[in-house]
């Protein structure tokens, strides 16, 4: 490209110089033709001099010694034409070849010369001419009129073109080389320049432009280099946000999708991928405020760092022992390992490790959950906090990186599940279990449209008259297929998938309508609603509750709420909250499944509820497991002692009614008295219960929430 650009201007120069001689030549040719035709009107004069000159001597013109004159000076070889004319015009004598394209010069010479008596002069038509006027007696009789030829102009103007064509030549020859070489390196500069922006085009921005020319472009080559530095930075800027979690500094989800790539295809590698969550993370960062949550963020990723590059440390240690004693069976290949930790979420790190086979990635989890285990400390306090591992290893479980990422993430969901503060390996039936999980929650959608939930009632029952005290509502899903399914095959779905709210807010609606239908028969029959965790912390908890009340027209005080003892847990301040304006209309609150949760005594004397639930595992345990009487026990010293209602759950024979009411337990909800059942063959149990006093009922049971305190 240089070449032509050089090329292009030496031809420029080239045709500048060669316009030049040619105006050079053109002006000295003219010049030469100017001399000459002097010379030739000189000679002419001196001719035409001599010739007048004895015309006046003789005093005429028309004389012998004259034309004698005229006879030599036509022989002479310059001499053109010679001729002698009277003062009217007429040719006296005349000798030589007369052109016609003097005719016109030549007459008015002749008529000038003769009118004015002087010498006229002239050069035309490549010839020098001359009007001599003859002077006799101071009168002019008649002129001599002479033309003399340009001899030898046509060879000096040959020489004069021949002298510019050897200089045109040696300047072109000289010149454009010359130029061109000069212009290269004048363009160095620039060349320079338009490297350097075409390599910062294509996203070398290392590339600067280092000149000393002094002048403009030096200024410019450092705005250049300013520039790209700039560039430069904003782009690592825009990468640093793109690509790094502003908190811990590592890299983000993409970076680390990205990262795990690049280990992956690093040939004939194994590896692990985790997920590491850390457990309750939003209640810590709820109690001890977001400042303080994100120095655990931070406390976190450098434990895990630590953890990780000890084990790897550990593993490279090992394996260099086994190198310097080589087994003759283990292969050869690349000895070390790669690990990239990045924040995926809020409170979630991912983790690739990359390297030799055989490391255990069990043992890095291990060592990453007992490494987070180790107490905090939070604003003076030692904190716990633990948290679950999802680990999926490749190639095993995936050849890419997101799907080894999901794959961790569906062990991470079962760690959770599990209670956290562990860690667990995919396996291929995770997939399924997901996979149906996701069909589940497209038929759950599609039943709630369809209106294909029921609700049943369990009746509670007094252990000691059998008399109906309340009921329980339980929902039931008519799946399409014909069955009428139990909540456990698809409640922990719904909630998963948050479609339970709708689905309890349905229950909460038809309980309450089914309650006031009942009372307007007679049947005071109060009903107890599962409240799920998501409901529960909803804003508009309490505007659910008294609209599902007003719409059917139900008392408060016929209402009760269960919530189970892990959610009432969750956020002990946050559920007296939303508990405390309800009660206060007369809406009463049980602890469902109570016993299972990590209830705090503090927290559980101070929880407005009304009525505790023992969970059914510890009836079911009650005649095998000693413990399980203590804890029953004392449960219901707790109660007592709260002055709080006590509901057992889940008796299922004689022997386990009698343990209770010898326990002082009086309220049994059990299939040993009465299943779930729908609300016409409820009506059908509590028209033919037992009243309160032991009778058989003949018209209306009343029998209101036992006799706690609220
Ligand atoms: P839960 O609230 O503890 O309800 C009591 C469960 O124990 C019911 O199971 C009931 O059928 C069962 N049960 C009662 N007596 C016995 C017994 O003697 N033996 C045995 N084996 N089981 C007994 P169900 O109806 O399958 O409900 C299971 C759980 O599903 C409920 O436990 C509750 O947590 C949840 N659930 C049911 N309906 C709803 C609802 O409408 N909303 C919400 N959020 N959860 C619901
Ligand atoms: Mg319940
Ligand atoms: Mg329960």
């Amino acid at each position: 490209m240089w070449r032509r650009v050089a090329l292009k201007a030496a031809l420029l120069f080239g045709g500048l110089i060669c316009v030049f001689a040619a105006l050079t030549l053109g002006l000295n040719v003219w010049g030469e033709r100017g001399v000459q035709a002097e010379r030739a009107a000189d000679a002419a004069r001196v001719y035409a001099m001599r010739t007048a000159e004895t015309a006046m001597r003789v005093g005429a013109m028309d004389h012998d010694a004259v034309r004698a004159v005229v006879e030599e000076t036509a022989r002479q070889d310059q001499i053109l034409f010679v001729k002698l004319v009277d003062r009217d015009g007429e040719v006296i004598a005349e000798r030589g070849l007369f052109d016609s394209r003097w005719t016109r010069p030549d007459e008015q010479l002749v008529r000038e010369s003769i009118r004015r008596g002087a010498v006229g002069v002239s050069s035309r038509g490549g010839a020098g001419h001359v009007s001599y006027p003859v002077i006799v007696d101071g009168r002019v009789v008649g002129t001599v009129r002479v033309t003399a030829s340009m001899d030898g102009a046509g060879a000096a103007i040959a020489a004069v073109m021949r002298r510019s064509a050897i200089a045109t030549l040696l300047g072109l020859g000289l010149i454009l080389p010359l130029s061109g070489l000069y212009l290269l390196r004048a363009m160095r500069p620039v060349r320079q320049m338009v490297e350097a922006a075409q390599a910062a085009a294509r996203g070398r921005l290392d590339s600067r432009i280092d000149l000393h020319t002094g002048d403009e472009l030096e200024d410019l080559a450092q705005g250049f280099n300013a520039m790209v530095d700039r560039l430069k930075g904003s782009l690592e800027h825009v990468h640093q946000l793109a690509y790094a979690d502003h908190l811990t500094g590592l890299p983000n989800k993409t970076a680390f999708l990205e990262h795990s790539r690049s280990a992956m295809r690093a040939g004939g590698r194994e590896g692990a991928m985790f997920l590491i969550d850390l457990d309750r993370f939003k209640r810590l960062n709820d109690t001890f405020g977001a400042k303080q949550g994100d120095r655990l963020i931070r406390l976190t990723a450098q434990r895990i760092q630590a953890a990780c590059a000890r084990h790897v440390q550990a593993l490279e240690a090992a394996d260099k022992a086994s190198a310097e004693s080589p087994d003759p069976e283990s292969p050869d290949g690349d000895a070390s390992y790669t690990t990239v930790l990045a924040r995926v979420t809020a409170d979630e790190f991912a983790l690739i490790v990359a390297g030799p086979a055989g490391f255990s990635a069990e043992l890095i989890a291990a060592e990453i959950v007992s490494a987070i285990e180790q107490p905090m400390e939070i604003l003076g306090q030692h904190v716990v906090i633990t948290c679950s591992v999802g680990i999926a290893c490749f190639p095993l479980h995936g050849g890419e990186p997101d799907i080894l990422l999901r794959n961790a993430n569906l062990a991470l969901d079962e760690v959770k599940k599990a209670g956290g503060a562990s860690y667990r390996v995919f396996d291929e039936s995770l997939t399924r279990a997901a996979m149906e999980r996701v069909t589940l929650e497209h038929e759950l959608r599609r039943a709630i449209e369809r209106d294909e939930f029921v609700v049943h009632y369990q009746p509670k029952v007094s252990a000691r008259t059998g008399a109906l005290e309340g009921v329980e509502a339980l929902v039931r899903w008519r799946h399409p297929d014909g069955t009428l399914r139990a909540p456990g095959s698809f409640i922990a779905v719904a909630e998963e998938s948050g479609l339970i709210a709708e689905m309890g807010d349905f229950v909460l609606r038809e309980a309450c309508r089914a309650a006031a239908r009942w009372r307007e028969q007679g049947l005071d029959i109060p009903v107890s609603v599962n409240v799920s965790a998501l409901q529960f912390e909803r804003q508009d908890f309490r505007r659910k509750v008294q609209e599902a009340l007003a719409e059917a027209g139900l008392k408060p005080a016929w209402l009760e709420l269960e919530i189970t003892e892990s959610t009432a847990m969750t956020d002990p301040e946050r559920a007296i909250a939303q508990i405390e304006p309800l009660r206060a209309l007369g809406v009463r609150f049980a602890i469902d499944d109570f016993g299972t949760g990590h209830s705090s005594l503090s927290h559980l004397t101070r929880m407005p509820f009304d009525t505790f639930k023992i969970d059914q595992s510890f009836i079911r345990e009650l005649g095998e497991d000693p413990n399980a009487r203590v804890i029953v026990q004392t449960i219901l010293a707790l109660a007592r002692s709260l002055r709080l209602e006590v509901v057992a759950e889940g008796a299922e024979t004689a022997e386990q009614v009698a343990m209770l009411q010898t326990l002082g337990c009086n309220i049994i909800q059990g299939f040993y008295f009465a299943r779930p059942m729908a609300e016409a063959a409820l009506l059908d149990y509590a028209k033919t219960a037992p009243r309160q006093d032991g009778e058989r009922p003949t018209a209306t049971i009343v029998s209101p929430f036992g006799t706690a305190v609220g």
